[in-house]
Order: structure tokens, then sequence, then C-alpha cells
């Protein structure tokens, strides 16, 4: 028998405590703390599943009541590090408003985040990253193909981006929300997705079954040189269905989360100190 499974007994739920907690000497009020808890969870479960690019790529979250503040890891440490107290808290224009560990953000990663933040009133979570599956679908001129149940949670709710550099203008930055209009999911083409969160879980389920998705179509297309001809797709009746069936889904998003705190305190202790 695991840890795991002794452990087992279903106490899943975060209760975290944000006894003592402090930033700058500012004492975390339990809210910031928990979204601080949730946030270090993403980062530990991004890097579980491989999701990452060493220090590169980013999760930000909004502070609970205060709409123009953000937390995001350090820029140098691991998504496997992350710990609550250390997140640091900016504006929306990644100026600093607190950061224990000195080591700031990536202004120009941060950024992208931002336009989204800011566009989007439901965009609690902005999540980023640069897999292969998922760039290699981006890249793909068809994009995400109907040919998987998971790829049907993505359908008419993914939008994708041409590539343009640095998003280090404000007209560049502008396109992000512009294409992604009212979906959760844009596809960055040559270098990787972002999605959209009403809160931190919904975009870790989000990217969790988009890199499936990716996986499943890059395998599929390996094994046809004509994709018409040779994959069965899903038809567009039941596309639309199960997009729709997949909206909402929030007590299972919280099961699989709690399923994965479990996992983590099992695996990666501290992620809430
Ligand atoms: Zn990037």
């Amino acid at each position: 028998m695991s840890a795991l499974d002794r452990d087992g007994a279903g106490h899943g739920n975060i209760v975290p405590s944000a006894a003592g907690a402090q930033t700058g000497g500012e004492p975390i009020p339990p809210l910031e703390w928990e979204a601080r808890v949730e946030l270090a969870i993403a980062y530990r479960l991004l890097d579980w599943l491989g999701l990452t690019d060493l220090i590169h790529t980013h999760i930000s979250a909004q502070v609970p009541g205060r709409p123009e503040q953000y937390l995001l890891l350090p820029y140098g440490h691991l998504f496997g590090e992350a710990r609550a107290s250390q997140m640091v808290k900016v504006d929306p224009d990644g100026g600093i408003l607190s950061d224990p560990s000195g080591l700031g953000i990536s202004r120009g990663g941060f950024c992208i985040h931002s336009a989204l933040h800011m566009a989007r009133p439901d965009a609690v979570c902005v999540m980023h990253a640069h897999s292969e599956a998922t760039i290699a679908v981006a890249n793909y001129r068809r994009g995400l193909l109907p040919i998987s149940q998971h790829a049907l949670r993505f359908y008419g709710r993914i939008a994708y981006l041409d590539y343009c550099g640095g998003f280090d203008t404000a007209e560049k930055r502008a396109r992000l929300p512009q294409a992604l209009g009212a979906g959760h999911t844009l596809m960055l083409r040559n270098h990787g997705p972002l999605i959209v969160g009403r809160s931190v879980r919904e975009a870790f389920s989000l990217i969790y079954y988009l890199e499936r998705a990716c996986r499943m179509q890059v395998a599929s297309l390996s094994q046809c040189s004509d994709a018409d001809r040779e994959l069965v797709f899903v038809e567009e009746a039941e596309c639309a269905a199960m997009a729709q069936a997949f909206q909402g889904g929030e007590s299972v998003i919280d099961r699989e989360w709690n399923a994965l705190v479990r996992m983590l305190q099992q695996t990666s202790p501290g992620f809430d100190s």
C-alpha cells in the first residue's frame, strides 16, 4: 500500500493557515494566502506534468478583492520550488508591490498575462506554457482538430494568433484579448498557449486537457499523410454538444484538484509554506 493509499481518506480540501504569514512585515489576508497556496499548487502540478521550460513561462493569479494586483513565481525559481510565501505581487504594469525573494519577475513575460487580466474581468488566472505538443498544434494551420474527446472541450472556444516577436508595444498586446474573444484558450503560433481561467484550478484543468488533446493529435497525424482521408473526425453536431456538456463542471474540477493536492502533500510538500 502506498503512502497515498494510507492517507487517502478524502481530506483533499486545502485549509491553508495564514497565521504568521507576512510579506514586507505586513500580514497576508487569509483570502490572499489561499490564492497564494492555490497558485503554488498549480506551479508544482505543471512541474509534475513536465509542462515547464526552465524558469520561463508563467502562471499569474489575481489577488482576491484586489483586481489590479497579481501574484506570480519569482523570476529564477523552478516551478517545482513554488511556495506560497515567496510569490511576487505586482501591478498591471509589472511594478513590484512585494517580493520576498528579491528576484522580481520577467516584465516581458508578465505583459502578455496582464493584457488578458485587464481585458477580461473573469480572468482570475492566466496560464502559459511552451510544451512541444501544444506548439506543434499551434503551428499546424488547421489547429486543434476534433479527433479526440479531449479536444472537444475546446471546440469553438480556442483561438490562434500569429507570431509577432515580443509583445513590447501596446498595439501588439491589444491583439491578445482581441484574438481570444470570449474563449478561454489562445494558441500563440510558434510560441505556446495562453489559458484564461475563472480560477487557478479551472485554468489548470484546461491546460491539462489541452496538453492531452494536442499529444493525441500529434500521435494521430503521425500515422497518416492525408488527414482528411485517413483520420476519423467527430461529427459536427457531436462536437458542439460535447463542447457544451464540458462547460461548467466545477465539481469535477474540484474532485480532480483535491486528489492532486493529496498527491502533492505526499510527493512535493512545502507548497503551502
Ligand atoms: Zn512564452
